[in-house]
């Protein structure tokens, strides 16, 4: 019988199952806090259930493949999945650092993880490498865990650093989203990785009805709405699952959605050369976030092998943001990270398997 991914549950779910209960706390702060590989290192746990946890599970779901470090700092990382399957994550350092008193760095002061939830994805949007491989499976929520947990032990990042996690690395969190939701449990857990909710940011395609739903789970959690879009027209051609879920849709789910007070719902809008560029485009755009607490963050497309879009012009984009200040909206452009190391989502997967 193969062993079970001891990272797949949940704190609640390993009390009901290891007795006593609180053997779930000392054997989550072994893997989560003090990062051990095995079981046997769990040094407050008695012998047999050791040795019983040894025979059953193990906490190692994922190899790493191939690192590509960035020049800008930011790192990109190919996973093995047990089947062979592979998933990429990236390590963002953010741009504040600290300096000892010899000027010498000691450590970015931030860093934002960027996870997958899927092998491929179904949702197939028409610029994205990810979406044209098409969709393998699911990844369990230690799958998703792991990738963080490997990424911080990767780069000697200490358990009470802070982290940010973004769910955009490959595949459609909501299409995921038990899975997902316990995933975010894990990361939320003192006793876990003990990231807070409110810096785990979920960006999907905009699958209404999941919105709902992920709303209703009351995680606390972030959400990103990739818009790319303003006139559902574009939007079906950049993104066929608008034929499913239009703009009205999604605007009506996010008006619902439960949003700390202190934060913003993120827009995500990818801009592509002669096709939502346009400052026709911002002014929908601003008319369509009426009433939303909203922040919009503009990403330049990066083409890759294949594509049919190009790479818009820096000055459009910055009218683009100029228009959306202007009228009241905030809007922030996405920082190129890791151009040169495959960036966007699917692309380290792509090389790879051309190699
Ligand atoms: N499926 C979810 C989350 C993962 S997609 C979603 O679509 O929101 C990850 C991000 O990568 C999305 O914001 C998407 O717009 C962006 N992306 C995909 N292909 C890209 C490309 N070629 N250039 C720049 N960003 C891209
Ligand atoms: Fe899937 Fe997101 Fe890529 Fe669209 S952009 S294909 S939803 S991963």
């Amino acid at each position: 019988m193969s062993k079970i991914n001891i990272l797949d549950y949940t704190k609640e779910e390993l009390s009901y199952i290891i007795k006593p209960s609180f053997r779930a706390k000392q054997i989550y702060e072994w893997i989560y806090k003090k990062y051990v590989n095995s079981f046997d290192e769990m040094k407050n746990l008695p012998n047999n259930l050791r040795d019983d946890l040894e025979k059953n599970y193990h906490m190692n779901p994922l190899k790493i493949s191939t690192i590509e470090q960035s020049s800008d700092g930011s790192k990109k990382y190919l996973f093995l999945l047990k089947d062979g399957k592979t998933v990429e994550s990236v390590l963002l350092p953010m741009k504040k650092e600290a300096y000892d008193d010899m000027g010498k760095l000691i450590h970015h002061t931030r860093f934002t993880i960027c996870i997958s939830s899927q092998v491929g994805c179904k949702i197939g949007c028409s610029f994205c490498l990810t979406g044209k491989s098409g969709f393998l499976r699911n990844l369990t929520s230690g799958e998703i865990t792991s990738q963080v947990l490997m990424i911080k032990k990767d780069n000697d990042i200490a358990e009470n650093r802070r982290v940010n996690i973004v769910f955009m690395g490959m595949g459609e969190p909501l299409d995921n989203i038990e899975n997902v939701q316990k995933a975010v449990k894990i990361f939320s857990d003192p006793f876990g990785l003990s990231i807070s909710p409110r810096r785990q940011t979920i960006s999907t395609s905009g699958l209404s009805t999941q919105i709902k739903k992920l709303g209703n789970m009351n995680l606390g959690i972030l959400l990103a709405i990739s818009l790319h879009a303003v006139d559902d027209v574009l939007r079906e051609k950049l993104m066929p699952i608008n034929r499913a879920y239009n703009i009205e849709s999604i605007i009506k789910a996010v008006k619902e959605f439960p949003v700390d007070a202190r934060k913003k719902m993120m827009f995500e809008y990818l801009v592509i050369k002669d096709l939502n560029d346009n400052i026709k485009s911002a002014k929908k755009l601003v008319k369509l976030l009426d009433g939303i607490k909203a922040k919009v963050n503009l990403i330049f497309f990066n083409p890759h092998e294949g594509s049919d879009y190009q790479r818009p012009i820096v000055k459009d984009v910055l009218a683009f943001q100029d228009y959306l200040l202007k009228h009241g909206v905030i809007c922030t452009i996405r920082e190129s990270k890791g151009l040169d190391i495959s960036a966007a989502c699917g692309q380290l997967k792509d090389t790879q398997e051309k190699k």
